[in-house]
């Protein structure tokens, strides 16, 4: 076998416009409100942009509000499945500091922001990265509902595991201005605009 026959690298970087988005936007928010809102400017505008689905989320310390990363689903511009906006989030923010741990020795507490519960693969995610807090918009059958994404087997008791395992869980959080952006994606995808991309159904 020749390595070279073989993709040896791949990457998850932000669309340009993100630069546009950011330009207003302080270096640090106070409030959860304020975080998940940044959030849902990102994730409303993710999709018209075609570069993914209507999901965001960033990465702050939590004490001041600092934004470490924001990141969106790309999975439909980088062709990668797994680039969902918390892995992407979770990935610049490790970037960024330089290590695998946000948690890690000598690091202020950093919390995750994200438009809704994360999906199996984004829990996952989440548990390993470190962060102390997941603040979401939402949990419950709406998503699927509005935007047909399969979420996967996500267990009952996701906040509870979280809590177990030191992060901090909070909830709803804005959660109408998130059904709102669902809903403003499903119309989107019922005139043409994008694609709903999920794992293959049985046969
Ligand atoms: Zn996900």
């Amino acid at each position: 076998m020749n390595i070279d026959t073989l993709a040896t690298s791949y990457s998850i970087e932000l669309p340009d416009w993100i630069a546009d988005e950011l330009a207003d936007v302080p270096d640090a928010l106070g409030s959860y409100e304020e975080r998940m809102r940044l959030v849902h400017r990102l994730a409303a505008r993710n999709f018209r942009e075609g570069s993914g689905g209507p999901f965001a989320a960033i990465v702050v310390e939590s004490a001041t509000g600092k934004i470490v990363s924001v990141g969106v689903n790309v999975v439909l511009k980088s062709g990668v499945s797994s680039a969902h906006a918390e892995v992407t989030a979770l990935g610049l923010a490790q970037t960024r500091i330089g290590s695998w741990d946000l948690g890690g020795e000598g690091q202020p507490a950093h919390e995750l922001v994200v438009n809704w519960r994360p999906c199996v693969q984004c829990y996952g995610a989440t548990l390993w990265s470190g962060v102390r807090t997941l603040v979401v918009a939402g949990d419950g059958p709406e998503l699927e509902e509005i935007t047909t994404f399969d979420e996967g087997p996500m267990r009952d008791d996701w906040a509870p595991q979280f809590e177990a395992r030191g992060i901090a869980v909070v909830q709803d959080v804005t959660r109408d201005e998130a059904l709102a952006v669902f809903r403003d994606y499903r119309e989107h995808v019922d005139a043409g605009g994008a694609v709903v991309y999920n794992a293959r159904a049985a046969e």
